[in-house]
């Protein structure tokens, strides 16, 4: 049984970057809006996110990294309306089978907080031997959860992902994202040992100042909003953002999709949406997008590969259809 759960942890986690992912999913899941990432050896050796959400209750903690232990879904009806982004209960389990993970906690309303060490999917003595029960600590509202040498007992992992600096930059990447999505919540990452953080946005950031600090001030200047509202097909469908002019050209399409909130990706969306910008750009010169769907969670279908972040909904050539021909209109408006 050791063996399929690890197996099937390496699946979901096949890099930092997807260790990452979950934990600041489930950090926005508890409502925080502070979220600091600590990273050595690019994730592999430490991989630290801190919270300030809700916390975690003591008697959730000896289940906590049970397979499809998960506190977002109580019945079975609420499978098809989930709202937050996790809700298959897998993310802490399958990285305690291929960590030494460690979660501290502590509710707003409690006199300390807990702090417990996981190995497989179980309470485990944080020093190999005497207790496992969660210890008791002090601390401030929140969770911490320390992911420590990531892949250890997965040999294959541990040979393909031996740049650090490599890990390090896709992590950066995806918070960036994370941080442009989510205009109100503070994100630092830091990497262990620096005295000064590597990227840090405050709430005070709002998202065209972070995208102006991420992605350069010519491609702040070069923005234009996108917004459009389904018709009667399309009912409760809705998509937002802001998306590049005819005078900003990037090498490389940058394409931050959100459906639901989660980070996706969709390789027919961004190749649908770069036909339209070909009318308006240069040969050779590249859109920057970022757009936020939302679909009723009745028409996602949300069992996907975690990660491989790629997501399946109804309508989809309707809903290309309907961002392909409003990406028109705003450019063309643009350019008269
Ligand atoms: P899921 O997010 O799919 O429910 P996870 O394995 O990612 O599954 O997390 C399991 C449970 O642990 C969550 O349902 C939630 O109750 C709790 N949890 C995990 N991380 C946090 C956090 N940062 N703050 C509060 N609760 C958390
Ligand atoms: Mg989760």
């Amino acid at each position: 049984e050791a063996v399929v759960n690890k197996i099937a942890a390496g699946e979901i986690i096949e890099r930092p970057e997807n260790a990452v992912k979950e934990l600041i999913e489930n950090s926005l899941d508890s409502e925080s809006t502070i979220i600091d990432v600590l990273l050595k050896e690019g994730g592999l050796k430490l991989l630290q996110i801190s919270d300030n959400g809700t916390g975690i209750y003591n008697d959730d903690l000896p289940l906590l990294c049970q397979r499809f232990s998960t506190s977002k879904i109580t019945k079975f009806e609420d499978l098809s309306s989930v709202k937050t982004f996790g809700f298959r209960g897998e993310a802490l389990a399958s990285i305690s089978h291929i960590s030494r993970l460690t979660v501290t906690t502590k509710r707003k309303d409690a006199v300390h907080g807990w702090r417990a060490f996981y190995i497989d999917g179980k309470l485990a003595p944080a020093t190999g031997h005497g207790s496992s029960a969660p210890q008791p600590c002090a601390g401030k509202q929140g969770t911490v959860v320390s992911v420590e040498d990531l892949f250890y007992n997965v040999p294959s992992r541990k040979v393909a992902l031996k740049n650090g600096a490599e890990e390090f930059r896709r992590i950066l990447l995806l918070i960036q994202k994370y941080a442009i999505h989510n205009e109100s919540v503070s994100f630092s990452c830091k990497k262990f040992g620096d005295s000064a953080a590597t990227l840090s946005l405050s709430s005070r950031f709002r998202r065209i100042d972070r995208i102006r600090q991420v992605y350069g001030s010519n491609l702040a200047k070069n923005l234009l909003p996108f917004e459009v509202y389904g018709g009667s097909l399309l009912e409760g469908f809705s998509a937002q953002g802001l998306v590049s002019n005819a005078n900003y050209a990037s090498k490389k399409t940058v394409f931050l999709l959100f459906i639901n909130n989660r980070l996706v990706e969709s390789t027919d969306l961004r190749k649908n949406l770069e036909e339209v910008y070909s009318e308006f750009l240069p040969k050779g010169a590249s859109p920057f997008l970022y757009l936020s769907l939302n679909i009723p969670e009745s028409q996602v279908d949300v069992n996907v590969h975690p990660s491989k972040r790629v997501v399946h909904f109804l309508h989809d050539q309707e809903i290309a259809d309907l961002l392909r021909s409003h990406l028109s209109k705003v450019l063309e408006n643009e350019d008269a």
